[in-house]
């Protein structure tokens, strides 16, 4: 069965990926980002290759903007099947270096962000009495390192805030799926949030061994969202096999 999907963080790496992958199997997707250009050229492909797909410019910290961005999946195709949280940043840096505007933006798109999309979503799943939510966290929201305490804090946030959000569901019997995406290191632009030089240096030295593709991950979204509808795949872990 088609599904109609919303991607948040839609305009490159593993959004764009996913909503590529999605759309060339026939389910309508909805992209939202900041990068309107972007977006459009998304859209483009999407159609170029037969599928639908539709977008809106979307600050996922501005919490109208996102009730908008599920008004309109709704206006355009009816429903809303899947909603993935994915927008995120990763400008990582040690607390000594009070990079705290970073720190607000990450709590701000990586938390609040993730929220604002459930506070949207989640009405309309309930009249549907169906409907899930892929929250991507990260590798980062199992473990911590130096420098990326406040980016870990964001990702373990966002399996709490999914696992809270599964077993209120699973208890309502809302016919609800939960989803929690955990991914290792993706060749994609969120390294370029990196704003601290040695940080910076670090992480590249990593991807640049062992980022896989994020048509990997948007593999792994398929799959959560493919299984039948009494089995719930709470979350997947995946990363590069060379990554330690
Ligand atoms: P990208 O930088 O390629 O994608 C990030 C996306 O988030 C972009 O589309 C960007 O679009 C969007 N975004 C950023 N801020 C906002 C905002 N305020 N409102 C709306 N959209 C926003 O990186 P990835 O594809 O790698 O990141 C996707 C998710 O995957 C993130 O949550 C990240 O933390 C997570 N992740 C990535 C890993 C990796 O190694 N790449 C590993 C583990 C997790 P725009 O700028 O146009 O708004």
């Amino acid at each position: 069965m088609k599904k109609v999907i919303v991607i948040t963080g839609a305009s490159s790496g593993i959004g764009e990926a996913t909503a590529k992958r999605l759309a060339k199997a026939g389910n309508p997707v909805v992209l939202a980002a900041r990068r309107e250009q972007r977006l459009q050229a998304i859209v483009a492909d999407i159609e170029a290759i037969g599928g639908q797909a539709a977008y809106l410019v979307t600050d996922v910290t501005q919490r109208e903007e996102v009730q908008a961005l599920a008004d309109l999946a709704v206006e355009k195709f009816g429903r809303i099947d899947v909603w993935m949280n994915n927008a995120g940043l990763m400008p990582q840096s040690t607390f000594d270096q009070l990079k705290v505007a970073e720190w607000d933006r990450m709590v701000d798109v990586n938390i609040k962000g993730v929220l604002y999309g459930i506070a949207a979503a989640l009405p309309v799943m309930r009249k549907q009495q169906s409907g899930q939510f892929i929250n991507v966290s990260s590798v980062a929201g199992h473990v911590v390192h130096a420098g990326s305490g406040v980016y870990a804090g964001t990702k373990f946030a966002v399996r709490a805030i999914s696992d809270g959000l599964r077993q209120e569901e699973a208890a309502a019997g809302s016919h609800i799926r939960v989803t929690v995406i955990s991914p290792g290191a993706v060749a994609t632009e969120l390294t370029e949030t990196i704003t601290d030089a040695a940080a910076k240096k670090r992480i590249d030295a990593l991807y640049d061994a062992v980022a896989i593709a994020p048509e990997r991950i948007a593999e792994a979204v398929d799959y959560a969202i493919a299984a039948p509808e009494d089995t719930s795949v709470n979350e997947i872990l995946i990363r590069p096999t060379k990554q330690v």
